[in-house]
């Protein structure tokens, strides 16, 4: 890990990386990138690379997750062993729980869930390198996913974190600003100016927090247009892109493939109990959320990684 700087802002007003204050790092999209994904998206941010993979709406099982009125928008951010200076540990933790939820509830908003009950909407966000600012740069690359795989969105999402080093608040945080700076305050809006996601590690007066906001906004409207030209560029004209909120690229499949499943499940029923084997023990799925509680319990290999 590198030390703490003397300064973290020169004369002219430069940061160490020599970015102004209020200028985030380069960013780069590319959509469509995943081929068994319904969208996907890779993103480079500085130094951040973060991959994301969105399926559905599809069957959710296990059906005791279920909302009948809505769909599920499962949203699992996760960081590769290798993204990060030290080996992360893999699977679960305490930081990637809080961060999956806090997402999801970013997109909760936007993403028309009624459209799909009892349907699930499964978001894998996937940082192959770290520098912070990944739930961030998640979140914009979960967007161009969402809107590749034709979920219906009110409005796009985008993210960007505001801190405070040298008593001066600054666009976007590096690693060495984010370890050492005085405040980090990730933020999501959507196009129309709401706030979906606003969290805060460290200090800020209520004027320094008012400025940041204002600050992250005009960030993500820079993000906004990016996210545009990435989507203009795949879709054509943009009739196209409003007609993803109009119409529904996935009609509700969701019965059909239910009956399927239906008939599969008795079927396997059927050869288990002539088997001997009660309902009971018929495993579930590997990852096994529960979604009223906000935790995960997953077990991968018979392992079962907690932090
Ligand atoms: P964000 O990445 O959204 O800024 P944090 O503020 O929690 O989230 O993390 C800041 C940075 O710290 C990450 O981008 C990453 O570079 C680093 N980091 C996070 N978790 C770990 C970890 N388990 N091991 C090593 N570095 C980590």
């Amino acid at each position: 890990m590198s030390n703490k700087p003397e300064k973290f802002i020169d004369e002219n007003g430069l940061r160490l990386d020599g970015r102004r204050v209020d200028e985030m790092r380069p960013m780069t999209i590319e959509i469509g990138v995943l081929s068994r994904a319904d969208g996907s998206c890779y993103l480079e941010w500085g130094k951040n690379k973060v991959l994301a993979g969105v399926y559905g709406p599809r069957e959710l099982h296990p059906r005791r997750l279920q909302r009948s009125n809505v769909a599920l928008i499962r949203y699992r951010y996760n960081m590769a062993a290798f993204s990060v200076e030290d080996r992360a540990r893999p699977g679960p933790s305490r930081r990637s729980t809080e961060i999956s939820k806090v997402s999801s509830e970013a997109f909760a908003p936007v993403i028309m869930a009624e459209l799909y009950p009892s349907a699930v909407i499964d978001v894998f966000v996937e940082v192959l390198q770290a520098d912070a600012g990944t739930r961030t740069a998640a979140i914009n690359a979960a967007t161009i996913a969402l809107a590749e795989a034709g979920i219906p969105m009110k409005n796009l999402v985008a993210a960007c974190a505001i801190g405070k080093v040298d008593g001066k608040l600054v666009v976007d945080l590096n690693k060495d600003e984010d370890n050492y700076g005085e405040a980090d305050l990730p933020i999501a809006f959507t196009q129309d100016g709401n706030v979906t996601l606003l969290q805060m590690d460290g200090n800020l007066t209520k004027n320094e927090l008012e400025e940041a906001i204002g600050m992250a906004k005009k960030a993500c409207e820079q993000i906004f247009e990016l996210q545009r030209e990435v989507l203009l560029n795949r879709f054509g004209q943009p009739e196209e892109i409003e007609q993803l909120a109009e119409e529904p690229e996935h009609e509700p499949e969701i019965e059909s493939v239910q009956e399927e499943n239906d008939e599969e499940i008795t079927s396997e029923l059927q050869e288990d109990e002539a088997e001997g084997i009660s309902e009971e023990e018929i495993p579930e799925e590997e990852y096994d959320y529960d979604v009223d509680e906000n935790t995960v319990d997953e077990e991968v290999g018979g392992e079962k990684y907690e932090q």
